[in-house]
């Protein structure tokens, strides 16, 4: 384990000289909230020893540089609504939090692109591109307040994924810090580019260790101007997942093609206090389409309810959108309420093997007498699978969702699957990184961070470890 410095009062008064007083806590009922993410496991809760909310990305630099000369650890964080604990220090030290950093500065209608701070809101990145009839594909379901930094550190992936692609494919150049305190662009309002490596996409998804993003310019696209969600339900798992590829291979192009089980339904209908359709025994398929003119939509819509009646669907309904989508978004909180300490799984396998991974994944939670609740991006084959503690004794959980993870990643890797489609490794799944991930790529990726790193001060012990 590798040693780090603590911070002293006399790196509290550069840290003050670099941001100003105002922008430096140390008090411990505050640091609090800055030890976690949305991850409720105390096992990974780890408290800074202060938190530095620079305004401006030369203070990051600077922040960065004397990290580096005194030996601590640096954790960028955004809104700290990962599920991966990738923005709890690990190893105490500086939380840097980017949420000062949060200016749109600029929104270019004409050519389409965005340029923004790290700290600004999803959602209001989403409205900024709306506001000129533009959209900014990118929909992490906790839009409303995650960052756009947090989204392109962790490549977040989200409902419109399945036809946008993830936050990698939204993004024209990054600006960042490095580990070592210099400030680059990477990337540029480029369509293609064979360059040398393609190192904005490298900063994509490395959960904060190879940069600090400081800027980001975003691509926009023509806001499409039909769009309709489908609801299509189905008597069981079974006859739902068959239908997904059907569906893919149509020429549909869905935006959205989402799947909630039975129990998914029940559960985000009781938080919700609402009713939904089939709730009893529906399992659910939310199809969404957008399309350039109405006569297209009219054919899509006549093309899913063919494909899903022949599927054995119960129905397939034009369902009232809003409910319909706050059920689905429901799922983390809802699981939350019944069971604070749970895990959040984020599975991904190929779609052709996506019926296969939900009965094993039924057949893994089974065996150990564990309540697996299961919502899926499905048309990404990305399976979010909520592991409750439930009445599992707290003495055992640590043990038995150990012995559960072992299993469930066993088999995804069997299959060409991941451990994480897009919450990321974070500090909480760095174990199954070590035990999963073929030592070949492994080897590279602790090569690039030590290359780009080399005093590893910036978030370690997230994704990985590195001697
Ligand atoms: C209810 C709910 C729904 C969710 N739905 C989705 C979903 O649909 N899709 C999805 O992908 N995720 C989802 N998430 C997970 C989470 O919202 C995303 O991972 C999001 O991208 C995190 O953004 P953040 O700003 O909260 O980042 P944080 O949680 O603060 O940080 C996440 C990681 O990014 C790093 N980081 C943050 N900002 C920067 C920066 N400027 N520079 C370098 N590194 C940085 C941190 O060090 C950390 O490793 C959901 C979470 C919740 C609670």
């Amino acid at each position: 384990m590798r040693k780090y410095n603590r911070v002293g009062s006399n790196h509290i008064a550069e840290l003050k000289a670099i941001v100003g007083e105002k922008n430096v806590i140390t008090d411990p009922d505050k640091l609090i909230t800055y030890s976690q993410d949305e991850v409720t496991d105390a096992r990974y809760h780890h408290m800074p020893e202060v938190v530095v909310f620079p305004e401006t990305r030369d203070q990051v630099a600077e922040i960065i540089r004397l990290a580096n000369r005194e030996l601590i650890p640096v954790t960028p964080r955004g809104a700290g609504t990962g599920l991966a604990a990738g923005a709890a220090p690990m190893y105490g030290g500086i939380v840097l939090s980017l949420e000062k950093m949060n200016k749109i500065i600029e929104v270019n209608a004409e050519h389409m692109y965005m340029v923004v701070e790290p700290g600004v809101r999803t959602k209001d990145v989403q409205q900024a591109a709306a506001a000129v009839g533009l959209l900014y594909a990118g929909d992490p379901s906790s839009g409303d307040n995650c960052f756009i930094g947090g989204n392109i550190a962790t490549n977040a992936g989200g409902n419109k994924a399945v036809k946008y692609g993830t936050t990698r494919n939204q993004v024209y150049a990054v600006e960042i810090v490095t580990p070592t305190g210099e400030i680059t662009e990477l990337g540029g309002l480029l369509n293609k580019s064979t360059s040398g490596y393609c190192l904005e996409q490298l900063i994509m998804g490395s959960e904060g260790t190879l940069g600090v993003i400081t800027k980001a310019t975003l691509k926009l696209i023509p806001l499409p101007p039909c769009k309709m969600d489908f609801l299509a339900i189905f008597p069981d798992t079974e006859t739902a997942i068959d239908t997904v590829f059907k569906l893919l291979k149509a020429g549909i192009d869905p935006t959205s093609l989402e799947y909630m089980d039975n129990e998914a339904v029940n559960v985000c209908a009781r938080y919700l206090k609402v009713g939904l359709p089939h709730q009893e025994d529906g399992n659910y398929l939310i199809i969404t389409v957008e399309t350039s003119t109405e006569e297209e939509l009219e054919d899509k819509a006549a093309r899913i309810d063919e494909i899903c009646t022949a599927g054995g669907a119960i129905a397939t309904l034009v369902p009232d959108s809003k409910t319909i989508w706050a059920a689905r978004r429901a799922f983390g909180e809802a699981n939350r309420e019944e069971s604070y300490i749970h895990s959040p799984e984020d599975i991904v396998v190929p779609v052709k093997h996506l019926a296969y991974a939900m009965r094993e994944i039924t057949r893994i939670c089974k065996e150990h007498d564990a309540i697996g609740r299961v919502v899926a991006h499905a048309g990404d084959g990305n399976l979010h699978l909520t592991i409750m503690q439930g009445d599992i004794p707290a003495e055992e959980w640590p043990t038995k969702i150990d012995e559960i993870l072992q299993d469930l990643f066993a088999f995804v890797y069997s299959i060409g699957g991941k451990m994480s489609g897009e919450h990321g490794i974070g500090s909480k799944r760095v174990k199954w990184m070590h035990r999963f991930t073929d030592p070949v790529q492994l080897k590279m990726m602790q090569a690039i961070k030590k290359a780009l790193d080399p005093n590893l001060i910036l978030n370690p012990g997230t994704v990985f470890e590195v001697d």
